[in-house]
């Protein structure tokens, strides 16, 4: 997913091959954050 798509639609669930609207963030301090849906926002805690 290119930058410039995902920055219009909003956040995208990272998780490989999936294209839902990531509406759960996880980031460390000062770090960039992941974005996951509710059905894979489980993955986002490894970078928690
Ligand atoms: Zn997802």
């Amino acid at each position: 997913m290119p930058r410039e798509r995902a920055r219009v639609l909003g956040h995208l669930c990272e998780h490989t091959g999936c294209a839902k609207h990531g509406g759960f963030g996880f980031a460390r301090h000062r770090q960039e954050p992941h974005w996951f849906c509710f059905e894979h926002r489980d993955d986002g805690e490894r970078y928690l």
